[in-house]
């Protein structure tokens, strides 16, 4: 089991919603969390307080990270406040839902930009960092979505498939020599504005269809990041499915 005490964490998109349990479970362990957001500063401040209340250390970010430079300023920003840099959560992303008749090259590009490029823009600046740490981590929130498809959602599907399949490369790439593990969550439909945004009615539907009959936490994603951080050297390259049973 890896000690989390005084560990680094970059979690991008760390303010709110699944980020921001992240951010708050990995505070819990004593890792010293930079909080990234693009926006709202003040979710970013309020995660930092509530993380400072516990007695944890955290720095909010801002950076778009669906922009190599911002990304890079946002690792160099981590490793110049903490000195290192051991865990980085890629969990920034964004929808734009419409069925591909209808959906424009932009909401195209905007989701892959966001949900699949950020992952180039922010992994490939803290590589070195994450290889000289004693036990690296890149952990990648992926979806249900990538592994079933979702009617409306071909951009969003196809960037949560495409980090897949970064996942288990990059996993393969450090296994041999590194002590860099890479692995993807797979969430099921958990309760953030994400999916507050779906009408009740399909919820309703979404719900229905989901064995356990309930949406998830962000706490309970939070809870296998923590897993994979502390207890998964000998996992590297996998999707750990957090879903309630709808996908099997
Ligand atoms: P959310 O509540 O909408 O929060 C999104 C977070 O990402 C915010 O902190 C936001 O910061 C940040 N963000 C968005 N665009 C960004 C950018 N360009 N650069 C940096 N940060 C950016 O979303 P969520 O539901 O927690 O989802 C988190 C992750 O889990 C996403 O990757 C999502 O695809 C995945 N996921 C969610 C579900 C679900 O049911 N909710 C299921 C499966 C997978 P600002 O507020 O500052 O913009």
């Amino acid at each position: 089991m890896a000690e989390l005490k005084n560990k680094v964490a970059i979690v991008t998109g760390g303010s709110r919603g699944i980020g921001s349990s992240i951010a708050l479970e990995l505070a819990k362990e004593g890792v010293k969390v930079v909080i990234n957001y693009n926006s709202n500063s003040s979710a970013a401040d309020k995660m930092v307080a509530e993380i400072e209340e516990i007695g944890g250390e955290a720095y909010a970010v801002q950076a778009d990270v669906s922009k190599s430079e911002d990304a890079a300023k946002l690792v160099q920003a981590a490793v110049e406040k903490f000195g290192q840099l051991d865990i980085l959560v890629n969990n920034a992303g964004i929808t734009r839902d419409t069925t591909f008749k209808k959906m424009t090259e932009e909401d195209w590009r905007k989701v892959i930009d966001v949900n699949l490029n950020s992952v180039y823009n922010t992994t490939s600046p803290a590589l070195d960092h994450l290889i000289a740490s004693e036990a690296g981590r890149v952990i990648n929130i992926s979806s249900i979505i990538g592994q079933f498809g979702g009617f409306g959602q071909t951009n969003y599907s196809a960037a949560k498939a495409g980090l897949l399949g970064f996942t288990k490369s990059l996993a393969l790439e450090l296994a041999a020599k590194t002590n860099v593990t890479v692995n993807a969550i797979c969430p099921g439909y958990i309760g953030t504005e994400m999916v507050q945004a779906i009408p009740e009615n399909v919820l309703e539907k979404i719900v229905a269809k989901v064995p356990q009959r309930r949406l998830g936490t962000p706490e309970e994603i939070a809870k296998g990041v923590v897993f994979l951080c502390k207890d998964g050297a000998y996992i590297t390259g996998q999707e750990l499915n957090i879903n309630g049973g709808i996908y099997m």
